[in-house]
């Protein structure tokens, strides 16, 4: 039986071929060797060998919920994979030894029953914190676009619930490390207090949850889980907008904990005030304990946090590339990552030495996607093409009803993806007034209440316009 691995990886291959493009399972997966099987106590573990550590990182980083789900359907629910690396797939860098497997229920991962109120009976200690161990305060390096919710965090992880930072909810756009700071407070009380209950939750995950329990008749289950956490983290709450029961929900919960000295940590991508949908009275609760930004990064932010995921991966860079790296991503710093990870693995590949020239040869496609910042006319584009019409219409006089609500769509996302004010938005839409740019995201948040078929729509738009940016 235990002879099959060869089978087993073959039949997850042929999952994930379903799951991902056939060029990320060439550069990611082929690569990879199956070496054992092992089945003890009801525990399935798939042993799989990678070429070294940048790939174990990358596949985690990014394949993870579709590798488990890969996992589930063949191996089944008590099936796990485990990484090994072999020296002989790899060419060059240190790194070494048995890389551990990748908890079940961790971040990413489709909600599954790893949350003891749907598994009556279980303890409230082996709670899972569900806290990635990479994202702590040693690796979150620190500058003038995260000093005040770094050190509030700090303080936070030190003295949780004893500060005057309850809650502490930090905001700022994509991959600038909020989840990661969250994150860090937890790991650090667990590495403290073991014995501390610390949740970490995205606001989908407790969404979906909340609604599972009610369908379960578990609503109170659900509350009472929830009662018992020391930290509760959780993660993008601008989803909470518009979800009227799993507010209150949250309320309760929010109340009760904070009644009794527990910490509540939250991240938002937008200030709350910005969020449509969310209840005045949490609303104000969240401006009991502080609120904090985080920045795109400068520069010299951007160089040491490059040279400190080059050390910490054991890899010594040219200078010289690591300048041209800082210099020319400057949207976020997972896009950071996500460059200097795709040259180790573009040099793991060929065996050539990493240099400005392969820099700029393979970052190509994500320098000029940074170029391409979003702009007004860039939305007004991509909208017009989606409904087809031409761009000079949002500024014309019309009032034709398909005009209309391209225009008052485009108004709205303009302010939601750009920095530019009501007047601005106003002005580059045939030189309207600011109360109309008003009244047009009044008038799409409305619609979007009452009508599904426009709110996909809008969120279509969103999505595209996401891509860009990425
Ligand atoms: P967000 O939640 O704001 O979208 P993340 O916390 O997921 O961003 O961060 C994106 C990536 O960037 C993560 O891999 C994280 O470890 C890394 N990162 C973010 N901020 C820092 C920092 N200050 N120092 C080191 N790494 C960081
Ligand atoms: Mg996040």
């Amino acid at each position: 039986m235990s002879e099959d691995y060869d089978a087993l990886w073959q039949a997850c291959l042929e999952t994930l071929e379903t799951l991902v493009s056939r060029q990320s399972l060439k550069t990611w997966f082929d690569p990879l060797r199956p070496v054992a099987f092992e089945e003890t106590e009801g525990a399935r573990v798939l042993v799989v060998q990678v070429p070294s550590a940048f790939y174990r990182e990358w596949i985690n980083d990014h394949y993870r919920p579709r590798l488990h789900e890969a996992i589930d359907r063949v191996l089944g629910a008590t099936g796990s994979i485990r990484f090994e690396i072999n020296r002989d797939l790899r060419s060059d860098e240190e790194f070494t030894g048995e890389i551990p497997e990748i908890p079940r229920g961790a971040i990413g991962v489709p909600p599954g029953i790893s949350n003891p109120f749907v598994i009556p009976g279980v303890k409230s200690s082996e709670i899972d914190s569900r806290l990635n161990p990479n994202y702590t305060f040693e690796r979150f390096i620190e500058g003038d676009c995260n000093r005040l919710a770094r050190s509030a965090a700090l303080a936070i992880a030190q003295n949780p619930g004893g500060t005057n930072y309850n809650p502490f909810l930090v905001y700022g756009g994509v991959g600038l490390g909020k989840t990661h700071l969250m994150q860090a407070i937890g790991n650090h009380l667990k590495a403290k207090h073991p014995d501390q209950n610390v949740l970490y939750v995205s606001s989908e995950r407790f969404t979906s949850e909340f609604v599972q329990s009610i369908q379960h008749n578990r609503a109170s289950e659900f509350g009472q889980f929830y009662r018992q956490i020391d930290l509760l983290i959780i993660d993008d709450i601008q989803f909470f907008g518009g979800k009227e029961k799993t507010q209150e929900e949250f309320f309760h919960i929010f109340n009760a904990l904070h009644q009794s000295g527990k910490q509540i940590v939250l991240s938002s991508d937008r200030l709350p005030r910005e969020i449509t949908g969310i209840e005045e009275r949490l609303l104000s609760r969240f401006q009991w304990g502080l609120t904090a930004d985080m920045q795109v990064p400068e520069l010299e932010t951007r160089t040491a946090i490059l040279n400190r995921k080059a050390d910490d991966d054991g890899i010594s860079i040219d200078p010289m590339v690591i300048d041209f790296i800082a210099e020319n991503v400057k949207t976020n710093i997972r896009e950071l990552e996500g460059a200097l990870i795709r040259l180790l693995a573009h040099s793991t590949l060929t065996g050539r030495e990493i240099d400005v020239p392969m820099a700029k040869s393979v970052l190509a496609d994500l320098i000029k996607d940074t170029r391409q910042q979003l702009t007004i006319e860039s939305i007004q584009r991509t909208v017009c093409d989606y409904f087809d019409l031409p761009v000079s219409l949002l500024g014309a006089k019309t009032r034709k009803r398909e005009v209309v609500r391209a225009r008052q769509v485009a108004m709205y996302l303009c302010k939601q993806y750009t920095q530019h004010s009501l007047k601005s938005i106003g002005l580059n839409f045939g030189g309207r007034d600011h109360s109309t740019v008003i009244h047009a995201q009044q008038s799409v948040e409305n619609q979007m209440d009452t009508d599904s078929a426009f709110r996909r729509v809008v969120q279509d738009l969103q999505s595209q316009i996401e891509k860009r940016t990425r």
